[in-house]
């Protein structure tokens, strides 16, 4: 275990990016999470059955280093941005490129 350099809270060896603040490691410093207006789709998690709550629209960040989504996000490195859900259930995350 390591300590966020930010807020202090413990994180994962392997982890980039602290799960409280966002800040990270590689970036050394709080990557933007924003919060959009942008109409959620409904999407349910395949394993719950529940739907899935729009997280907010994450912006990429020239270099940034995500260690902590590993190869999850290599097939949107030509991507500007994408939306993050989570299901309320299970935690899981899931990753869609915004619609134009
Ligand atoms: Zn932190
Ligand atoms: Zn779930």
């Amino acid at each position: 275990m390591k300590n966020c350099p930010n807020c202090k809270a413990e994180m994962e060896d392997n982890f980039d990016v602290c799960w409280q603040c966002n800040f990270s490691i590689s970036e050394n410093k709080v990557i933007e999470f924003e919060e959009t207006t942008v109409s959620a789709k409904k999407i349910n998690c395949l394993r719950c059955d529940v739907q899935m709550m729009l997280s907010g629209n994450y912006k990429f960040h020239e270099g940034t280093k995500f260690g902590i989504f590993g190869n999850l996000l290599e097939a949107f490195v030509n991507r500007e941005s994408f939306d993050l859900y989570v299901c309320p259930k299970c935690g899981k995350v899931e990753f869609f490129s915004p619609q134009v």
